[in-house]
């Protein structure tokens, strides 16, 4: 699992070595690298015949920073327009970009072994088997004028001299960039030191592969958390075809996924991942302790006076933004967390924000959100991209998501918070069946939300009424906005 790295050196430290009243010293000016292309040639030359250099220095129109979800649509975004542009893409990762959804999902449904020199490949709901990856290397390869930096991180930036300090030692000048660096998981606040290799965070590629080797050789696995990730997780390992898994789910709420579905839902799923995949649930359950029992493996103590006993925990307690390197010189929200942007997605003069990390100001829902979900990050890293290029677009797009429980899909559009009042029409009300229907979510009288169920791709007609700001008297008005019926675009 990846953890943001701070460089022993701070940016003001490598700056104040470097400059005197702003003039770069002449002895510092020949121990540089210049490493940006378009850059002058007699540096390089002198740069070879120097002793071994101590920091590179590079100029780039456009330095992103985080190359998930947000990040690569942003490179899509600006290649698509200046092709030539010279852009470098920093990413702490060691893959190139690709889709995290999968990972809890799809990829277990697809078996491990379906793997391709190209990476991990899935099947779509569609029936489509594509590649986790988001391009391929001959794709890249067209691109000369984009310098990629894998497995290395920004460790501080200075917004008034436009320069990053990266995990390398190097520094580099931005004209615009983009900050895309996702979350980070919410950590376990103390494991003892021999459990750390029994316990795995799922947040990225490195960490499902890891995930892999593990359930391939455990008989049973205990899973921390039982909103989004947690609760996918239970149900993608409970139904592996190829591996019998005993899988607890374990997490303090009242019911799985109830910070968004309304409690009879939330029973509903829970009683059918119990009954028809088998997990073990423990709801209402903190844990007080975690340590090796005599047969080496995880014991899992409740506050409540329970046990788990597993061969592997993974937690899924949440995620945080990765903000740390950027706390100097950003604000940072206190209350939602994230770099605070304004709604054209910047922060300060040429610092744009984009993915989960950015708290920015929601034209529609008229607050400051953060939103941690696929659609938001492409959309948001595309617009924050439009604007490093000079236009001035404001961000309103009305985001949406989609997730899976074993045989249920569901997609959530707006704001799908379970605290608020919830109103249900389910195709089927009497038998208690909830495969297909929408639960609306209600605020001062009007739609700021709705999860949809058994409806595929019907999240986005309801995205374009609830973002008009629909209002709401009764139930008359919810009955009818969507339809059962498969392929009807009517409503
Ligand atoms: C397992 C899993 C399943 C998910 N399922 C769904 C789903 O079903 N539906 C849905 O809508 N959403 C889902 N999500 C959430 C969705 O994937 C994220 O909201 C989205 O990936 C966010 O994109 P991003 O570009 O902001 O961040 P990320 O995709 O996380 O990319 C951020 C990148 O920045 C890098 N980075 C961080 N700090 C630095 C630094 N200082 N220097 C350089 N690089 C840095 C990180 O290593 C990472 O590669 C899921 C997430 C996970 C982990």
């Amino acid at each position: 699992m990846w953890v943001p790295v701070l460089g022993a050196a701070t940016l003001a430290t490598i700056l104040s070595q470097r400059t005197v009243h702003g003039q770069e010293s002449s002895e510092e000016k020949s121990q540089e690298v210049i490493v940006s292309e378009g850059m002058s040639s007699t540096t390089e030359e002198t740069a070879a015949q120097a002793p071994a250099p101590k920091k590179k220095r590079g100029k780039k129109k456009y330095i992103i920073v985080g190359a998930g979800a947000a990040g690569f649509s942003a490179l899509s975004e600006i290649l698509d327009k200046e092709p030539e542009a010279e852009v470098l893409i920093i990413s702490a990762e060691e893959h190139y970009p690709y889709a995290k959804p999968p990972l809890s999902k799809e990829l277990w449904r697809a078996g491990s072994n379906d793997s391709t020199e190209e990476g991990p490949r899935f099947e779509t709901s569609e029936g489509v088997t594509q590649s986790l990856y988001f391009e391929d290397q001959e794709t890249r390869d067209k691109y000369t004028n984009v310098q990629w930096m894998l497995n290395t991180s920004v460790t501080d930036i200075d917004v008034r001299k436009r320069l990053m300090l990266l995990s390398d030692g190097s520094v580099y000048e931005y004209q615009k960039c983009l900050i895309a660096t996702g979350s980070v998981p919410e950590m376990l606040p103390y494991v003892p030191e021999d459990l750390d290799h029994k316990i795995t965070y799922l947040t990225n590629l490195s960490d499902y592969n890891k995930l892999v080797n593990v359930v391939n050789n455990s008989d049973s696995i205990a899973i921390l958390g039982g909103q989004f990730l947690g609760a996918e997780l239970a149900c993608s390992l409970a139904s592996q075809k190829k591996k019998k898994l005993n899988v607890t789910n374990v997490f303090p709420e009242a019911g799985i996924m109830s910070d968004v579905f309304p409690g009879y839902l939330s029973e509903y799923i829970e009683n059918k991942m119990i009954n028809d995949l088998g997990v073990n649930i423990k709801h209402s359950s903190i844990i007080d302790k975690i340590s090796s029992n005599d047969n080496h493996k995880i014991e899992i103590n409740l506050s409540n006076g329970d046990h788990v006993i597993a061969d592997h925990l993974v937690v899924c307690m949440g995620v945080i933004p990765s903000v740390e390197f950027a706390e100097k010189d950003l604000e940072i929200d206190a209350f939602n967390g994230g770099i605070v942007a304004n709604a054209e997605l910047e922060s300060r003069s040429d610092v744009f924000v984009a993915g989960d990390v950015v708290s920015y100001y929601d034209m529609v829902m008229k607050r400051r959100r953060r939103v941690q979900h696929y659609d938001h990050a492409v959309r948001s890293g595309e617009i924050a991209a439009m604007n490093m290029m000079g236009r001035k677009i404001p961000y309103n797009h009305f985001p949406m998501y989609w997730s899976e429980l074993h045989d249920l899909h569901y997609e959530g559009v707006g704001i799908t918070d379970s605290t608020l009042p919830t109103v249900s029409v389910w195709e089927d009300n009497n038998n208690k069946d909830y495969k297909k229907g929408v639960v609306y979510y209600i605020e001062d009288q009007r739609i700021v939300g709705a999860i949809l169920i058994g409806l595929p791709g019907k999240g986005q007609q309801l995205r374009h009424m609830i973002s008009n700001a629909l209002p709401y008297h009764d139930y008359s008005d919810l009955k009818n906005l969507v339809s059962f019926k498969n392929n009807d675009s009517s409503e």
